[in-house]
Protein backbone atom coordinates (compact mmCIF):
# COMPACT_ATOMS: atom_id res chain seq x y z
CA UNK A 1 0.00 0.00 0.00
CA UNK A 2 1.44 3.28 -1.20
CA UNK A 3 2.24 5.41 2.49
CA UNK A 4 1.73 9.48 3.10
CA UNK A 5 5.07 10.76 3.76
CA UNK A 6 6.04 11.38 7.43
CA UNK A 7 5.21 14.10 9.09
CA UNK A 8 2.14 15.16 6.30
CA UNK A 9 -1.21 14.61 7.06
CA UNK A 10 -4.79 13.50 4.95
CA UNK A 11 -7.68 15.88 5.73
CA UNK A 12 -11.07 14.53 5.54
CA UNK A 13 -14.41 14.18 7.44
CA UNK A 14 -14.33 16.37 10.45
CA UNK A 15 -10.62 17.31 10.45
CA UNK A 16 -11.73 18.75 6.90
CA UNK A 17 -14.37 20.35 8.19
CA UNK A 18 -12.60 21.72 11.23
CA UNK A 19 -10.34 23.39 8.87
CA UNK A 20 -12.65 25.03 6.68
CA UNK A 21 -14.36 26.08 9.48
CA UNK A 22 -10.93 27.78 11.04
CA UNK A 23 -10.95 29.42 7.03
CA UNK A 24 -14.90 30.85 7.78
CA UNK A 25 -13.82 31.82 11.41
CA UNK A 26 -10.81 33.90 9.75
CA UNK A 27 -12.94 35.65 6.83
CA UNK A 28 -15.51 37.18 9.37
CA UNK A 29 -13.88 38.36 11.92
CA UNK A 30 -10.93 39.37 9.64
CA UNK A 31 -13.20 40.82 7.04
CA UNK A 32 -14.90 43.29 9.92
CA UNK A 33 -11.24 44.69 10.33
CA UNK A 34 -11.03 45.24 6.39
CA UNK A 35 -9.14 42.13 5.27
CA UNK A 36 -9.27 40.35 1.49
CA UNK A 37 -7.90 36.76 0.83
CA UNK A 38 -5.00 36.48 -1.01
CA UNK A 39 -3.04 32.95 -2.47
CA UNK A 40 0.24 33.33 -3.62
CA UNK A 41 1.91 30.07 -4.89
CA UNK A 42 3.24 27.39 -2.88
CA UNK A 43 6.36 27.33 -4.60
CA UNK A 44 8.32 30.49 -4.81
CA UNK A 45 12.58 30.89 -5.89
CA UNK A 46 14.49 30.43 -2.91
CA UNK A 47 15.78 34.04 -3.45
CA UNK A 48 12.63 35.04 -1.66
CA UNK A 49 12.79 33.32 1.59
CA UNK A 50 16.29 34.47 1.67
CA UNK A 51 15.57 37.69 1.63
CA UNK A 52 13.05 37.35 3.38
CA UNK A 53 13.51 35.30 6.28
CA UNK A 54 17.09 35.92 6.30
CA UNK A 55 20.10 33.72 5.16
CA UNK A 56 20.63 32.63 8.89
CA UNK A 57 18.17 31.41 10.37
CA UNK A 58 17.16 27.79 10.91
CA UNK A 59 14.26 27.83 8.59
CA UNK A 60 16.16 28.54 5.34
CA UNK A 61 19.09 27.22 6.36
CA UNK A 62 17.80 23.46 7.92
CA UNK A 63 14.28 23.05 6.88
CA UNK A 64 13.39 24.39 3.93
CA UNK A 65 12.38 21.81 1.31
CA UNK A 66 14.06 22.47 -2.19
CA UNK A 67 12.35 21.96 -5.54
CA UNK A 68 14.25 20.63 -8.98
CA UNK A 69 12.81 19.43 -11.65
CA UNK A 70 13.72 15.92 -12.88
CA UNK A 71 15.90 17.35 -15.73
CA UNK A 72 17.52 19.74 -13.52
CA UNK A 73 18.24 16.96 -10.87
CA UNK A 74 19.93 14.70 -13.66
CA UNK A 75 22.27 17.99 -14.37
CA UNK A 76 22.90 18.74 -10.66
CA UNK A 77 23.88 14.56 -9.78
CA UNK A 78 26.30 15.36 -13.19
CA UNK A 79 27.95 18.51 -11.93
CA UNK A 80 27.82 17.53 -8.12
CA UNK A 81 27.02 20.92 -7.53
CA UNK A 82 24.44 23.80 -7.28
CA UNK A 83 26.42 26.29 -8.56
CA UNK A 84 25.47 27.96 -12.09
CA UNK A 85 21.91 27.79 -11.20
CA UNK A 86 19.94 30.70 -12.23
CA UNK A 87 17.53 32.02 -9.92
CA UNK A 88 14.58 30.79 -11.44
CA UNK A 89 15.72 27.69 -11.07
CA UNK A 90 16.40 27.94 -7.56
CA UNK A 91 13.13 27.04 -5.92
CA UNK A 92 11.44 26.14 -2.59
CA UNK A 93 7.97 24.95 -1.12
CA UNK A 94 7.23 27.80 1.08
CA UNK A 95 8.18 27.52 5.27
CA UNK A 96 5.35 30.19 5.71
CA UNK A 97 3.72 32.88 4.13
CA UNK A 98 4.38 35.96 4.99
CA UNK A 99 7.46 36.57 1.96
CA UNK A 100 5.74 35.28 -0.45
CA UNK A 101 2.87 37.56 0.52
CA UNK A 102 5.08 40.48 0.39
CA UNK A 103 6.61 39.09 -2.96
CA UNK A 104 3.06 39.48 -4.39
CA UNK A 105 2.65 43.05 -3.20
CA UNK A 106 5.93 43.99 -4.28
CA UNK A 107 5.48 42.54 -8.04
CA UNK A 108 2.20 43.35 -8.40
CA UNK A 109 2.69 47.00 -6.84
CA UNK A 110 -0.02 46.39 -4.39
CA UNK A 111 0.76 49.08 -2.02
CA UNK A 112 1.44 52.08 -4.57
CA UNK A 113 3.10 55.26 -2.95
CA UNK A 114 0.46 57.32 -1.17
CA UNK A 115 -2.40 54.71 -1.43
CA UNK A 116 -3.99 53.02 1.49
CA UNK A 117 -2.57 50.28 3.26
CA UNK A 118 -2.84 46.57 1.93
CA UNK A 119 -5.02 43.99 4.26
CA UNK A 120 -4.69 40.77 3.21
CA UNK A 121 -5.20 36.87 4.50
CA UNK A 122 -3.90 33.69 3.50
CA UNK A 123 -4.92 30.04 4.57
CA UNK A 124 -2.62 27.44 3.04
CA UNK A 125 -0.30 24.52 3.99
CA UNK A 126 3.68 25.10 4.27
CA UNK A 127 6.37 23.21 4.30
CA UNK A 128 9.62 22.85 6.63
CA UNK A 129 11.31 19.66 6.97
CA UNK A 130 11.23 19.21 10.65
CA UNK A 131 11.53 16.38 13.00
CA UNK A 132 7.73 15.53 13.12
CA UNK A 133 6.00 14.77 16.25
CA UNK A 134 2.89 16.12 18.27
CA UNK A 135 1.67 19.81 16.86
CA UNK A 136 5.21 19.62 14.55
CA UNK A 137 4.84 18.42 11.03
CA UNK A 138 6.03 18.61 7.85
CA UNK A 139 3.46 19.97 5.71
CA UNK A 140 1.12 21.60 8.23
CA UNK A 141 -1.28 24.41 7.51
CA UNK A 142 -1.24 28.22 8.67
CA UNK A 143 -3.88 30.98 8.48
CA UNK A 144 -2.62 34.50 8.43
CA UNK A 145 -2.80 38.27 7.87
CA UNK A 146 -0.10 40.74 6.33
CA UNK A 147 -1.03 44.51 7.00
CA UNK A 148 1.50 46.01 4.64
CA UNK A 149 1.78 50.10 4.80
CA UNK A 150 0.83 50.64 8.26
CA UNK A 151 3.17 52.41 10.77
CA UNK A 152 0.80 53.27 13.14
CA UNK A 153 1.34 51.83 16.89
CA UNK A 154 -2.71 51.45 16.46
CA UNK A 155 -2.14 48.93 13.82
CA UNK A 156 -0.11 46.54 15.98
CA UNK A 157 -2.73 46.90 18.44
CA UNK A 158 -5.18 46.19 16.10
CA UNK A 159 -4.02 43.27 14.61
CA UNK A 160 -3.58 41.67 18.09
CA UNK A 161 -6.74 42.55 19.11
CA UNK A 162 -8.35 40.84 15.96
CA UNK A 163 -5.84 37.50 16.44
CA UNK A 164 -7.43 36.85 19.96
CA UNK A 165 -10.95 37.75 19.08
CA UNK A 166 -10.19 34.98 15.84
CA UNK A 167 -9.15 32.34 18.83
CA UNK A 168 -12.52 33.18 21.11
CA UNK A 169 -14.40 33.18 17.83
CA UNK A 170 -12.86 29.45 17.16
CA UNK A 171 -13.57 28.42 20.81
CA UNK A 172 -11.18 28.57 23.16
CA UNK A 173 -11.86 30.01 26.50
CA UNK A 174 -10.62 33.41 27.18
CA UNK A 175 -8.88 32.85 30.04
CA UNK A 176 -6.73 29.88 28.58
CA UNK A 177 -4.87 31.91 26.01
CA UNK A 178 -1.84 33.17 27.26
CA UNK A 179 -0.35 36.50 25.41
CA UNK A 180 2.78 37.12 25.17
CA UNK A 181 4.76 40.18 23.56
CA UNK A 182 8.05 42.31 23.42
CA UNK A 183 9.54 44.76 21.22
CA UNK A 184 12.88 44.04 19.49
CA UNK A 185 13.68 47.63 18.18
CA UNK A 186 14.80 48.69 14.65
CA UNK A 187 17.77 49.22 12.33
CA UNK A 188 18.63 52.29 14.32
CA UNK A 189 18.99 50.64 17.91
CA UNK A 190 19.01 46.45 17.58
CA UNK A 191 22.18 46.42 15.42
CA UNK A 192 24.20 48.08 18.91
CA UNK A 193 21.38 45.38 20.96
CA UNK A 194 22.87 42.73 18.92
CA UNK A 195 26.71 43.13 19.20
CA UNK A 196 25.81 43.24 23.26
CA UNK A 197 24.21 40.39 22.96
CA UNK A 198 27.07 38.47 21.04
CA UNK A 199 29.65 39.74 23.34
CA UNK A 200 27.50 38.70 26.17
CA UNK A 201 27.46 34.90 24.42
CA UNK A 202 31.14 35.09 23.59
CA UNK A 203 32.28 36.52 27.31
CA UNK A 204 30.25 32.91 28.73
CA UNK A 205 31.25 30.87 25.86
CA UNK A 206 32.46 27.92 28.01
CA UNK A 207 29.30 27.96 29.57
CA UNK A 208 27.73 27.56 26.45
CA UNK A 209 26.16 25.15 23.35
CA UNK A 210 27.91 24.57 20.41
CA UNK A 211 25.00 25.66 18.71
CA UNK A 212 24.93 29.07 20.63
CA UNK A 213 28.53 29.71 19.91
CA UNK A 214 27.72 29.32 16.48
CA UNK A 215 24.50 31.66 17.06
CA UNK A 216 26.73 34.54 18.53
CA UNK A 217 28.24 34.62 15.21
CA UNK A 218 24.67 33.94 12.94
CA UNK A 219 21.97 35.08 14.53
CA UNK A 220 22.65 35.99 18.94
CA UNK A 221 18.81 36.82 19.70
CA UNK A 222 18.28 33.30 18.86
CA UNK A 223 20.37 32.20 22.02
CA UNK A 224 17.23 33.48 24.32
CA UNK A 225 15.40 30.59 22.26
CA UNK A 226 17.93 27.63 23.21
CA UNK A 227 16.29 24.70 24.94
CA UNK A 228 19.89 23.71 26.76
CA UNK A 229 19.63 24.03 30.42
CA UNK A 230 23.06 25.56 30.85
CA UNK A 231 22.29 28.17 28.14
CA UNK A 232 19.60 29.26 29.62
CA UNK A 233 20.77 29.54 32.78
CA UNK A 234 23.38 31.86 31.22
CA UNK A 235 20.95 33.82 29.20
CA UNK A 236 18.98 34.66 32.11
CA UNK A 237 21.78 37.71 32.86
CA UNK A 238 22.01 38.62 29.33
CA UNK A 239 20.78 42.26 28.17
CA UNK A 240 17.24 42.26 27.26
CA UNK A 241 15.72 43.50 24.41
CA UNK A 242 13.08 46.72 25.92
CA UNK A 243 16.09 48.07 27.65
CA UNK A 244 17.97 48.95 24.68
CA UNK A 245 15.36 50.56 22.63
CA UNK A 246 16.00 53.68 20.63
CA UNK A 247 13.34 56.53 21.51
CA UNK A 248 11.15 55.82 18.61
CA UNK A 249 11.17 52.10 19.70
CA UNK A 250 10.65 52.90 22.91
CA UNK A 251 7.49 55.08 22.08
CA UNK A 252 5.80 53.20 19.87
CA UNK A 253 6.16 49.92 22.28
CA UNK A 254 4.50 52.05 24.88
CA UNK A 255 1.43 53.48 22.99
CA UNK A 256 0.89 49.39 21.77
CA UNK A 257 0.92 48.52 25.49
CA UNK A 258 -1.55 51.73 25.98
CA UNK A 259 -3.88 50.65 23.30
CA UNK A 260 -3.78 46.72 24.12
CA UNK A 261 -4.94 48.15 27.60
CA UNK A 262 -7.99 49.97 26.30
CA UNK A 263 -8.85 47.12 24.74
CA UNK A 264 -8.80 45.16 27.74
CA UNK A 265 -6.44 42.44 26.65
CA UNK A 266 -4.46 40.90 28.71
CA UNK A 267 -0.79 40.08 27.94
CA UNK A 268 2.49 39.45 29.46
CA UNK A 269 5.57 41.26 29.04
CA UNK A 270 8.54 38.85 27.59
CA UNK A 271 11.91 39.98 27.08
CA UNK A 272 13.58 37.70 25.85
CA UNK A 273 10.46 36.50 23.10
CA UNK A 274 12.49 36.66 19.79
CA UNK A 275 10.87 35.19 17.00
CA UNK A 276 12.64 32.63 14.65
CA UNK A 277 12.28 35.01 11.88
CA UNK A 278 15.15 37.82 10.93
CA UNK A 279 12.85 39.94 9.46
CA UNK A 280 11.05 41.16 12.84
CA UNK A 281 11.79 44.82 13.88
CA UNK A 282 9.42 46.40 17.24
CA UNK A 283 6.42 44.33 18.14
CA UNK A 284 6.74 40.78 18.81
CA UNK A 285 4.20 38.20 19.97
CA UNK A 286 3.02 34.63 20.40
CA UNK A 287 0.13 33.00 21.81
CA UNK A 288 0.25 29.86 23.92
CA UNK A 289 -2.13 27.67 25.48
CA UNK A 290 -2.21 27.02 29.06
CA UNK A 291 -2.15 23.03 29.44
CA UNK A 292 -2.22 22.24 25.77
CA UNK A 293 1.48 21.05 25.33
CA UNK A 294 1.51 21.83 21.95
CA UNK A 295 3.83 25.62 21.86
CA UNK A 296 2.54 28.22 20.30
CA UNK A 297 -0.76 28.23 18.28
CA UNK A 298 0.51 31.64 16.95
CA UNK A 299 2.67 34.54 16.14
CA UNK A 300 3.81 37.28 14.30
CA UNK A 301 4.97 41.02 14.96
CA UNK A 302 6.01 44.12 12.76
CA UNK A 303 8.52 44.09 9.62
CA UNK A 304 9.25 47.44 8.75
CA UNK A 305 11.99 46.51 6.09
CA UNK A 306 10.49 43.21 4.62
CA UNK A 307 9.09 45.64 1.34
CA UNK A 308 12.48 46.84 0.93
CA UNK A 309 14.40 43.65 1.55
CA UNK A 310 11.93 41.99 -1.28
CA UNK A 311 12.91 44.97 -3.52
CA UNK A 312 10.27 47.03 -3.13
CA UNK A 313 10.58 50.67 -1.64
CA UNK A 314 10.35 51.30 2.23
CA UNK A 315 6.81 50.39 3.49
CA UNK A 316 6.06 49.63 6.82
CA UNK A 317 4.00 46.25 7.73
CA UNK A 318 3.20 43.94 10.63
CA UNK A 319 0.95 40.40 10.19
CA UNK A 320 1.15 37.18 12.15
CA UNK A 321 0.10 33.54 11.32
CA UNK A 322 -1.41 30.99 13.26
CA UNK A 323 -0.56 26.55 12.94
CA UNK A 324 -4.20 25.02 11.86
CA UNK A 325 -3.15 21.72 13.39
CA UNK A 326 -2.00 22.61 16.63
CA UNK A 327 -5.32 25.15 17.63
CA UNK A 328 -7.44 21.68 16.92
CA UNK A 329 -5.11 19.64 19.23
CA UNK A 330 -5.32 22.41 22.26
CA UNK A 331 -9.04 23.12 21.26
CA UNK A 332 -9.46 18.86 21.45
CA UNK A 333 -7.54 19.73 24.85
CA UNK A 334 -10.68 21.90 25.92
CA UNK A 335 -13.50 19.40 25.07
CA UNK A 336 -14.13 21.59 21.65
CA UNK A 337 -14.49 19.58 18.37
CA UNK A 338 -13.91 22.53 15.57
CA UNK A 339 -14.89 20.19 13.29
CA UNK A 340 -17.66 19.13 14.67
CA UNK A 341 -21.57 19.69 13.19
CA UNK A 342 -21.94 17.96 9.92
CA UNK A 343 -23.86 19.81 7.12
CA UNK A 344 -27.75 19.10 7.41
CA UNK A 345 -29.14 16.68 4.78
CA UNK A 346 -32.21 14.84 3.75
CA UNK A 347 -32.18 11.63 2.58
CA UNK A 348 -34.72 9.72 -0.25
CA UNK A 349 -35.85 6.55 0.25
CA UNK A 350 -37.57 4.37 -2.21
CA UNK A 351 -38.74 1.08 -2.43
CA UNK A 352 -37.18 -0.69 -6.04
CA UNK A 353 -40.58 -0.40 -8.57
CA UNK A 354 -40.05 3.60 -8.12
CA UNK A 355 -36.49 4.18 -8.41
CA UNK A 356 -36.64 5.79 -11.90
CA UNK A 357 -39.05 8.33 -10.66
CA UNK A 358 -37.40 9.15 -7.72
CA UNK A 359 -34.53 10.56 -9.85
CA UNK A 360 -36.19 13.80 -10.65
CA UNK A 361 -37.36 14.26 -6.86
CA UNK A 362 -33.82 14.29 -5.51
CA UNK A 363 -32.84 16.85 -8.48
CA UNK A 364 -35.67 19.12 -7.62
CA UNK A 365 -34.49 18.87 -4.15
CA UNK A 366 -31.04 19.63 -5.06
CA UNK A 367 -32.21 22.31 -7.53
CA UNK A 368 -34.00 23.76 -4.52
CA UNK A 369 -30.73 24.24 -2.39
CA UNK A 370 -30.88 21.01 -0.13
CA UNK A 371 -28.29 18.55 0.51
CA UNK A 372 -29.96 15.63 -0.81
CA UNK A 373 -28.15 12.12 -0.74
CA UNK A 374 -30.42 9.02 -1.41
CA UNK A 375 -29.39 5.09 -2.50
CA UNK A 376 -27.29 4.33 -5.45
CA UNK A 377 -26.38 0.48 -4.41
CA UNK A 378 -30.14 -1.05 -4.75
CA UNK A 379 -30.23 -1.35 -0.85
CA UNK A 380 -33.72 -2.55 0.67
CA UNK A 381 -36.16 0.15 2.18
CA UNK A 382 -34.64 -0.85 5.76
CA UNK A 383 -31.22 -0.68 5.14
CA UNK A 384 -31.66 2.89 3.14
CA UNK A 385 -33.47 3.80 6.92
CA UNK A 386 -30.03 2.90 8.54
CA UNK A 387 -28.15 4.57 5.60
CA UNK A 388 -29.97 7.88 6.63
CA UNK A 389 -29.53 7.69 10.28
CA UNK A 390 -25.57 6.93 9.23
CA UNK A 391 -24.97 9.88 7.32
CA UNK A 392 -27.12 12.18 9.99
CA UNK A 393 -30.27 13.16 7.91
CA UNK A 394 -32.62 15.75 9.77
CA UNK A 395 -35.38 14.22 7.25
CA UNK A 396 -36.14 11.58 5.24
CA UNK A 397 -38.70 11.42 2.34
CA UNK A 398 -40.29 7.83 1.59
CA UNK A 399 -41.57 6.78 -1.73
CA UNK A 400 -43.34 4.06 -2.55
CA UNK A 401 -46.16 2.61 -5.62
CA UNK A 402 -49.03 4.27 -3.67
CA UNK A 403 -47.14 7.35 -3.03
CA UNK A 404 -46.03 7.97 -6.61
CA UNK A 405 -49.12 7.00 -8.11
CA UNK A 406 -50.96 9.99 -5.36
CA UNK A 407 -48.34 12.50 -6.51
CA UNK A 408 -47.44 12.84 -2.79
CA UNK A 409 -44.64 12.07 -0.68
CA UNK A 410 -44.48 10.81 2.70
CA UNK A 411 -41.88 13.49 4.80
CA UNK A 412 -40.12 11.81 8.23
CA UNK A 413 -39.04 13.93 11.06
CA UNK A 414 -35.26 11.64 12.16
CA UNK A 415 -35.69 12.95 15.18
CA UNK A 416 -39.38 13.31 16.56
CA UNK A 417 -39.98 10.43 13.88
CA UNK A 418 -43.43 12.11 13.22
CA UNK A 419 -44.54 11.38 9.57
CA UNK A 420 -46.69 13.63 7.39
CA UNK A 421 -48.14 13.44 3.86
CA UNK A 422 -46.61 16.25 1.13
CA UNK A 423 -47.74 16.71 -2.45
CA UNK A 424 -44.87 15.99 -4.14
CA UNK A 425 -44.67 19.20 -6.29
CA UNK A 426 -44.58 20.90 -3.07
CA UNK A 427 -41.49 19.20 -1.20
CA UNK A 428 -38.44 21.00 -2.24
CA UNK A 429 -40.27 24.23 -0.61
CA UNK A 430 -41.38 22.47 2.07
CA UNK A 431 -38.06 21.22 2.75
CA UNK A 432 -35.99 23.45 2.47
CA UNK A 433 -38.56 25.28 4.93
CA UNK A 434 -37.61 22.71 7.31
CA UNK A 435 -33.69 22.13 7.20
P1 LIG B 1 6.01 30.53 12.94
O1 LIG B 1 6.02 31.23 11.65
O2 LIG B 1 7.10 29.52 13.09
O3 LIG B 1 5.85 31.39 14.14
O4 LIG B 1 4.67 29.67 12.90
C1 LIG B 1 3.40 30.22 13.17
C2 LIG B 1 2.53 29.11 13.73
O5 LIG B 1 2.48 28.02 12.80
C3 LIG B 1 3.08 28.50 15.00
O6 LIG B 1 2.64 29.22 16.12
C4 LIG B 1 2.49 27.12 14.96
O7 LIG B 1 1.16 27.13 15.44
C5 LIG B 1 2.47 26.80 13.49
N1 LIG B 1 3.62 25.96 13.09
C6 LIG B 1 4.89 26.36 12.82
N2 LIG B 1 5.65 25.32 12.46
C7 LIG B 1 4.85 24.21 12.51
C8 LIG B 1 5.04 22.82 12.23
N3 LIG B 1 6.21 22.34 11.82
N4 LIG B 1 3.99 21.98 12.38
C9 LIG B 1 2.78 22.45 12.79
N5 LIG B 1 2.54 23.75 13.04
C10 LIG B 1 3.55 24.63 12.91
Amino acid sequence: MAQRVQGTEDLYGGYMRAWQRMQDVAREVFGVYGFNMIETPAIEQVATFVHGIGESTDVVRKEMFRVFSGALVESLLAKGSEQGLKAKQRLALRPEGTAGVVRAAVQNNLVPQGSAPAKLWYAGPMFRGERPQKGRLRQFHQVGVEWLGASDPASDAECIVMLMQFFERLGFAADSLRLVINSMGDGACRPAYREQVRSFILDHASQMCDDCLERAELNPLRAFDCKNPHCREVMRDAPLAPDHLCDECASHYAQVKRYLDEAGVRYEEDPTLVRGLDYYTRTVFEVEVEGAGVGAIGGGGRYDGLMELEGGKPTPGLGFAVGFERIVLALQAQGVDLGAAEERCVYVACTPDVRASVFGTVLALRNAGVRTECDCQGRSLKSQFKQADKVGACLCVVLGTDEVAAGKAALRDMRSHEQEQVDLADLPSVVAQRM
